[in-house]
């Protein structure tokens, strides 16, 4: 357990995308080897299976070229429904918490990859950034009685907008991302709703 490790948080959506092929193909990052993170997180807006579904196909891709540890938990906030409220955590902070979990369990972790985006940077405004601190606080904070120096975030698309990480990505890669928040599932497969805040932001340069 020696050698350096990068954990890197993915999601199947453009963001950790694009985050996981810079991690793969970048020269900046060669000389690190790769945990590959994935939350199944349940609660109201049910995104779990379509996120899946993208996650395995976009590592299936990835799988042919590199290797690379791949890890699974699950946070499930489905029965807060009988508190009859909107609330339910940030999937920000659930990474934040799991991503300080792994780095207890794995010290040779020294970076944890995050997918943000300069797209966030500019249109996120005040609001986002306070989101960021806090979860970079309780990333910190569950860390803070272990021996060593937690493993520092790094952000590998933060010069890029979402747009630019959609063209950057292969195809087949692309195509299998999911970014739709309230996804309508029919049978077997999910289909993006259209009307939610990823969904518009998406149209504004998906061409499929
Ligand atoms: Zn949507």
């Amino acid at each position: 357990m020696t050698e350096p490790k990068i954990l890197c948080m993915f999601s199947g959506g453009v963001d950790s995308t694009g985050v996981l092929h810079e991690l793969l193909t970048s020269e900046k990052y060669k000389s690190y080897s790769l945990i590959i993170h994935h939350i199944h997180i349940w609660n109201r807006e049910n995104r779990a299976m379509a996120e899946l579904s993208a996650v395995k196909s976009i590592l299936n891709y990835y799988k042919k070229e590199a290797t690379f540890v791949f890890s699974q938990s699950t946070f499930d906030t489905r029965g807060f429904a009988v508190l009859k409220s909107n609330r339910f955590p940030m999937d920000m902070d659930v990474c934040a918490f799991t991503a300080s979990q792994i780095c207890a369990a794995r010290p040779d972790v020294k970076y944890v990859a995050m997918g943000r985006t300069k797209t966030d940077v500019q249109s996120g405004g005040e609001n986002f950034q306070k989101r960021m601190q806090r979860a970079q606080a309780i990333y910190k904070a569950s860390l803070s009685l272990e021996q060593q120096k937690p493993a520092e975030y790094i952000f590998p698309v933060v010069d890029y907008t979402k747009k630019e990480i959609w063209d950057f990505l292969p195809t087949e890669v692309r195509n299998a991302t999911w970014w739709c928040r309230r996804p309508i599932y029919e049978e077997n497969s999910a289909k993006p709703c259209g009307k939610c805040i990823t969904c518009k932001e998406m149209k504004t340069f998906e061409d499929v």
